[in-house]
């Protein structure tokens, strides 16, 4: 739409309180045909409730399943949210300025939060309903350290222990990560760990092996699948995990009528989906609802480990060695090892089948960005916005920005809002590789690519 004349100078468009939303939006009421089932690994038959009572609340399995399109969000869960929501959203005009383009660019900032990134938002919800069931302690894999630092802050805030399997190369390289999780009363181990017979597998075949999101996640399953007082917490993928970000699109909306503007392209990075999900399925929902059909969504996700953009989709583990239940997604195999690239929490082999069900539909598009020019981006915006973002989110933002740049070619007045998904403080080791020009691009690794689909399960019809 066109620009609105009515504020030429606001930069950050705020909410109270009482505007945090009161309900979950739940994206599976709206589609047409309901979501491919999760398929037990042996059987090749979908799976019930039952099947993932070892690991979740029933509550949470409840809302993996649900059909209802709002679903009510705890005042307790609530009370915790308060402490860093509502999260601003920003009119990036000095970026705008320094592109020198017609668009308007405004970006929502998760990096707020205690732990400095969207994840607080499902975590505090998954640690509540677990609390609530009588569970004691949560196991968990981490990427980067942004998941395992949500739920070691969640479970404080909720007096359970927190279990936490870091990512080798990650642990190596983001000490501070570990320390802020440890400072919030979790344990935390390398993955591959000798602690799991899946990670001692790993560490026979590979004993310098970097670790993945799918080899800690094989962990943590195992952990709690063999422990009483344990159940798993995943940051990422899972229906209900989406459904919690919900709020960070339901508020931007309400954020974009104060700025007396809508969205023309909603960009998120995408890892395993939720921060993509939770700004742009508010949105998706007009476009599946007839309401606003013209908005552009886009995913955007690192060249390196290019899921929906070179995936197959297919059904596939989540998880590296095949513990969980198959589901369909994009998929680069479940033994896919991606590069070990500085946005972590991007490196896993798969992508969240409600994002997939919508790529796949054409509701929403996805692109691949390499690693270096994703660097450039958070150096433009971090030296005009001032916010230094967390590398995955840079992926959004060279998204962003390229397509604020075809705007100026096109002299088109369009309206783009990214997910500034966190910030980078603990990321400063990239950007000093950055700053120092050691940073390297990985190629498309097609063959490796190849080789893992390979290993995908194959179904009987
Ligand atoms: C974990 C993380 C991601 C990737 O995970 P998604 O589930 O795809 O959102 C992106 N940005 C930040 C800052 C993260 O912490």
């Amino acid at each position: 739409m066109a620009a609105k004349a009515t504020d030429k100078t606001r930069t950050k468009f705020l909410l109270d309180e009482k505007d945090i939303p009161t309900k979950w939006y739940n994206i599976q009421a709206d589609f047409k045909s309901p979501a491919p089932p999760v398929l037990h690994p042996g059987t090749g038959q979908p799976i019930g409730p039952q099947d993932l009572a070892p690991l979740f609340p029933m509550e949470l399995i409840k809302q993996e399943v649900s059909r209802a399109r709002w679903i009510e969000i705890p005042d307790e869960v609530r009370d915790i949210l308060k402490l860093w929501r509502p999260s601003p959203l920003f009119r990036a005009r000095r970026l705008e300025k320094a592109l020198g383009t017609p668009a308007r660019i405004y970006y929502k900032y998760e990096g707020v939060s205690p732990a400095g990134s969207h994840k607080p938002n499902t975590a505090v919800a998954q640690a509540y309903y677990n609390k609530k069931e009588k569970v004691t302690r949560l196991s968990t894999e981490t990427g980067a350290g942004q998941w395992g630092s949500a739920l070691s802050l969640a479970c404080q805030l909720f007096g359970l222990q927190c279990k936490v399997y870091m990512v080798k190369v990650s642990y190596q390289q983001k000490p501070y990560r570990r320390i802020m999780m440890e400072t919030w009363g979790a344990q935390v181990v390398a993955s591959p760990s000798p602690d799991t017979q899946a990670g001692k597998k790993i560490l026979e075949q590979d004993p310098n092996s970097p670790g993945s999101l799918g080899i800690a996640i094989s962990e943590a399953v195992e952990d709690a699948a063999t422990r009483e007082d344990t159940k798993y917490s995943l940051g990422s993928v899972l229906n209900h995990v989406l459904m919690h970000q919900t709020i960070i699109g339901q508020e931007a909306k309400k954020q974009l009528e104060k700025a007396d503007d809508e969205a023309d392209i909603v960009i998120g990075c995408a890892g395993g989906g939720s921060n993509f999900a939770g700004l742009s399925f508010p949105f998706a929902a007009d476009k599946l609802t007839g309401k606003r059909t013209k908005t552009r969504i886009i995913a955007v996700e690192p060249t390196a480990c290019p899921s929906l953009t070179k995936g197959k989709y297919t059904y596939d583990f989540g998880d590296t060695v095949g513990l969980t239940p198959l589901v369909k997604m994009h998929t680069l195999g479940h033994g896919f090892v991606p590069a070990p690239l500085h946005a972590g929490g991007l490196r896993y082999h798969g992508m969240a089948p409600l994002v997939c069900k919508l790529y796949d539909e054409g509701v929403i598009e996805a692109m691949a960005v390499p690693q270096i020019a994703t660097f450039q981006a958070a150096m433009q915006f971090a030296r005009s916005e001032g916010i230094i973002p967390a590398p995955e989110a840079a992926h959004a933002i060279r998204v962003a920005i390229d397509e604020a740049l075809r705007c100026k070619k096109e002299g088109k007045r369009r309206a783009i809002l990214f997910n500034l998904s966190g910030h980078g403080h603990f990321d400063l080791g990239a950007y000093e590789a950055f700053l120092a020009g050691k940073l390297q691009d990985y190629e498309y690794p097609a063959a490796k690519i190849e080789e893992a689909l390979r290993g995908v399960p194959q179904l009987k019809a």
